[in-house]
């Protein structure tokens, strides 16, 4: 006889660690931190068209220790990585980053001096989402990678498929 036969009906049983996961990844808070264009993308993702907000990830926080995301969204130069690196200390443990588009990610188009190539050079990457920019349904698909991943308590990055483009007529 299982465990399963001897308890009451409507009584579910689970792991602690898998209830923390379910926890966890249903109320992430996104910490602000927009750089450049992608960050009106992620603003996007907010409003009532898009509605992040089903997915549990909607209260961005304006300041890192009540926040466990970092969405870094846009092109970080040089100059901005110390700043990225002690917002990303500040937050509360554990925490998760997103690289929001082909400028966080690898610098897109900006090839020179000024900006980082790769904000995994300053901080940990979870989720890669590609795009320039990446519409705010690739970051609501991130978030739900990421959620995945902190319920199954992966560690590798994973990166968001770019969805299929309609050809020009022709092409
Ligand atoms: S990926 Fe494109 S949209 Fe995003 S910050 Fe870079 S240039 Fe701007």
């Amino acid at each position: 006889m299982g465990l399963e036969e001897k308890v009451p009906e409507g009584i579910l049983l689970t792991s602690v660690e898998k209830m923390v996961g379910w926890a966890r990844a249903s109320s992430i808070w996104p910490c602000t931190f927009g750089l450049a264009c992608c960050a009106i993308e992620m603003m996007a993702a907010g409003a009532s068209r898009f509605d992040l907000a089903r997915f549990g990830a909607e209260v961005f926080r304006a300041s890192p220790r009540q926040s466990d995301l970092m969405i870094v969204a846009g092109r970080v130069s040089v100059k901005m990585a110390p700043v990225l690196r002690q917002v990303y200390d500040q937050m509360s443990e554990p925490k998760w980053v997103i690289a929001m588009g082909a400028c966080a990610s690898c610098a897109g188009v900006f090839n020179n001096y000024a900006i980082v190539p790769g904000v995994d050079r300053i901080v940990p990457v979870d989720v890669y989402v590609p795009g320039c920019p990446p519409r705010p349904e690739m970051l609501i698909q991130g978030i739900m990678k990421l959620q995945e991943k902190i319920r199954t308590g992966s560690l590798k990055p994973v990166v968001v498929d770019m969805p299929d483009r309609p050809r020009a007529a022709g092409a």
